[in-house]
């Protein structure tokens, strides 16, 4: 690992590759905070704070909120003592090459991963998605929690996220063709980007991506 025990990771995936699912677990084992901006933003709405309020149009017509919110928000969340003692895992950011240039004038990038999943497969994975309100916890309408619809882990509400429906999973696909591979690829001319198969158990993909990122940042 890069020096330390710090590691600094990106992650990116189409909609409902498993992303949030794989993060979770990749920031347990590194023991590095996991970032979700899009989850930073749902707290923001909940909690109606003033970016909150500027983020909540776009998120719910499924579109990207503007970087200038986004660097913001970003930038704040690294500076904190957690992130400077054992790096990140960042899920949902960079998602444009602009936040992609702003970021590395910020940080170091160890590695940076792209999930990957055919579309009709993630589409198919959203339509049956649910979220602990609460805690974020993914559940779907095949595994639900035990007692429907309350999460097993903080005993808050299990819904539909309000960007789950058919319009604007559209419109996310559609700003992750046009904004989000082009920074894939630009990640890609940096050589510190690494593809992995998003496609088996969730166990499965998880012992990939280590290996991956073991690979990646083996000096090798
Ligand atoms: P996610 O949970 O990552 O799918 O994010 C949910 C929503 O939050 C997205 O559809 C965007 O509206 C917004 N969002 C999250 N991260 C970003 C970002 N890096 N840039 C712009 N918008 C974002």
């Amino acid at each position: 690992m890069p020096d330390e025990g710090v590691v600094r990771l990106l992650i990116f995936g189409r909609q409902g590759a498993g992303k949030g699912t794989q993060s979770v677990r990749l920031a347990e084992h590194y023991r590095a905070p996991h970032i979700s901006t899009g989850d930073m933003l749902r707290s923001a709405v909940a909690n109606g704070t003033a970016i909150g309020l500027e983020a909540q149009s776009y998120m719910d017509a499924g579109k990207l909120v503007p970087d200038s919110v986004m660097l913001g928000v970003v930038e704040e969340r690294l500076h904190e003592p957690d992130v400077e003692a054992h790096g990140f895992l960042l899920d949902g950011f960079p998602r444009t090459v602009g936040q992609a240039e702003a970021l590395l004038a910020l940080t170091q990038v160890d590695v940076a991963i792209d999930l990957e999943v055919p579309e009709e497969v993630v589409l198919e994975r959203i339509s049956s998605r649910r979220v602990c309100q609460g805690c974020g916890r993914i559940y779907s309408t095949a595994e639900p929690p035990a007692v429907p619809w309350t999460c097993d882990t903080c005993g808050s509400q299990v819904v539909q996220r309000n960007d789950d429906t058919p319009e604007a999973v559209a419109l996310r696909l559609a700003a992750y063709a046009t904004e989000t591979l082009p920074t894939i690829g630009w990640f890609d001319g940096k050589g510190i980007l690494v593809r992995v198969d998003g496609l088996g158990t969730p166990d499965e993909v998880t012992a990939r991506l280590i290996a991956a990122i073991s690979a990646a940042t083996s000096g090798d």
